[in-house]
């Protein structure tokens, strides 16, 4: 199997050998990927020629619908993509559903935002401000859709929601779509585009896939183009000083890496229901895709009175995950997605041991419940404890995209604020506590660094969505190291699509132009 890229309309393979695609379980080579020779810049423009004017000249509601059409060509064919998420990815079952039916899920939310913007082409927002005298002249907002094509290059660990979400957003604005997944694990990317295509549902143009490496992508950029990122944060500063990203200027929005917290309240202790939720949640970050989640805890702060407690209930529960082939119902936890990613664990786990002991994992884990220990890509869920995260820096600043998370204390709320804030921007942050003061007054001090925060009280329990997981409705993105992106929320994700003008006219002009619009707030 060697995986083609769908542009200009057409199939195409590239002309190399290309990358292996591998199964991370046992090292067995599934096909490749390659898109040398593919034009990444002729893609592009026959996105923008074709697929744009036909996404323009549809209403929200129409594109929504389109949205609908290919959830439904989706979960047709839903079964199918378990496999592939495993044998690519090394997923369990439950990983692959976090990232096929968080897809496919985000699609319908856009599609139901769509049917309620309605049969218009832009959005005002709500209100004019009068500019003159006797409001002889006012000023009001539109929306309008950007004339160019929106390049997505995407991670390797969401081939499908990291493929929708941003989809979902760019099509139901109006803005074609040439997505470029990462290439280790592109297969589930690769199927899903084939199967939407084949069902028909989208105009010409409209969504376009490049497997490999891309060649001509960012040459091809133009003004009113929207690049939108997300992987690591290396990769990221590349792209901003790309000459043609500088030079023609596109929107850009980059989903970086984070090191992002959970923090236990002061009144919080074993016993309490917050208590176990964290531990809960914690656990849950290390198993979920192996940790390999953007989101994902890798800084846990507690009251240092309540060291000892959170270590032994979280290494108790480290140390009973099940780990090996996910072709095993049994099994938890899968392996990385690869040799490359579990080398660079390790060295990033070497990196962060000059600040904080090892207090469970650290390594292969010893006993797999199926899989190849010496080909496969298996890292052990691995807990540190950090004495001093005053004078730490890696732990604050080093990303293990693995299972691995550090414990560490604080002293009082405002230093577990301090130490939140040392990460230099993250995307999310979680509160566990039963303090309302404290919760509510820690939330607003860690704001301005991280994109989302989650205030779980025992009154919430289960009931809240995860630290990890981003919600179609809430913006994801943080600040900072995180990128200063924003994906996401709701109808503001249509922000990066679209162009906000202010239109200054007599106000039956503006009223005609309110009469042609869906009124919202992005
Ligand atoms: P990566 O190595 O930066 O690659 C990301 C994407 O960029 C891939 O599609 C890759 O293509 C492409 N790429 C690499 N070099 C490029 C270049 N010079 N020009 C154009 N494209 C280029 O990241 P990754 O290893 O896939 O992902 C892991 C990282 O992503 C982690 O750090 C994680 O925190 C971050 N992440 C962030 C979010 C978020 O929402 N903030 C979500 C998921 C992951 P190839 O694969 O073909 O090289």
């Amino acid at each position: 199997m060697k995986l083609e890229s769908y542009v200009e309309g057409r199939w195409q393979a590239g002309r190399a050998d290309g990358r292996p695609l591998v199964d991370p379980v046992n090292g067995e080579v599934l096909g490749s990927v390659d898109a040398t020779g593919v034009d990444g810049a002729a893609a592009l423009d026959y996105a923008r020629r074709t697929g744009g004017p036909a996404l323009r000249a549809m209403t929200f509601a129409e594109r929504g619908a389109l949205l609908r059409a290919v959830a439904d060509a989706l979960a047709a064919r839903r079964e199918s993509y378990t496999g592939i998420a495993r044998r690519n990815s090394g997923n369990t079952a439950f990983d692959a559903a976090v990232d096929i039916d968080g897809g496919i899920g985000t699609l319908k939310v856009y599609a139901r935002y769509g049917k309620e913007l309605g049969d218009a082409r832009m959005i005002a927002e709500p209100g004019t401000v009068s500019l003159a005298r006797d409001d002889l002249f006012a000023a009001a907002h539109v929306w309008t859709t950007l004339p160019g094509a929106a390049l997505h290059i995407n991670a390797f660990n969401f081939p499908s929601w990291g493929l929708w979400e941003k989809a979902a957003v760019a099509i139901l604005a109006g803005v074609p779509v040439v997505a470029k997944p990462a290439s280790a694990t592109a297969w589930l990317a690769h199927q899903m585009v084939r199967d939407v295509i084949e069902a028909g549902v989208l105009p010409d143009g409209v969504l376009s896939l490049v497997c490999g490496a891309g060649e001509g992508l960012l040459e091809g950029l133009r003004p009113f183009d929207a690049l939108a990122f997300t992987g690591s944060a290396d990769t990221a500063l590349t792209l901003r000083a790309h000459a043609n990203v500088l030079a023609a200027a596109p929107r850009i929005n980059i989903e970086a890496d984070s090191i992002n917290a959970t923090i236990l309240g002061p009144d919080a202790g074993p016993g309490d229901a917050v208590f176990d939720l964290l531990v809960r949640e914690v656990t849950g970050g290390l198993t979920v895709k192996a940790g390999q989640m953007c989101t994902n805890i890798r800084r846990i702060l507690v009251p240092a009175g309540r060291l000892d407690a959170v270590r032994d209930a979280l290494a108790d529960k480290a140390g009973r995950i099940v780990i090996g082939d996910p072709a095993d119902e049994a099994v938890r936890m899968g392996p990385l997605v690869s040799k490359a990613q579990q080398d660079a664990a390790f060295a990033g786990l070497q990196q962060l041991t000059r600040d904080a002991r090892i207090i469970v994992g650290g390594g292969v884990p010893g006993a797999l419940s199926g899989g190849d220990a010496d080909k496969g890509a298996f890292f052990a869920p691995t807990l540190l404890e950090c004495a001093d995260p005053d004078a730490a820096r890696a732990v604050h600043e080093i990303e293990v995209f693995g299972p691995v998370s550090t414990l560490m204390p604080y002293r009082d709320p405002a230093h577990a604020a301090e130490l939140a804030r040392r990460g230099g921007g993250s995307l999310a942050i979680s509160i566990f506590s039963d303090d309302g003061d404290f919760a509510a007054a820690t939330a607003a001090a860690v704001a301005p660094a991280h994109g989302r925060i989650m205030v779980v009280d025992a009154g919430v329990g289960k009931n809240h969505t995860g630290h990890q997981y981003a919600i179609a409705h809430c913006v994801h993105g943080g600040p900072g190291r995180a990128g200063g992106g924003e994906e996401l929320g709701g109808l503001r994700g249509l922000r990066f699509y679209m162009q906000r003008s202010a239109v200054q006219g007599a106000p039956a002009l503006l009223g005609r132009l309110a009469g042609a619009a869906a009124e919202a707030s992005l």
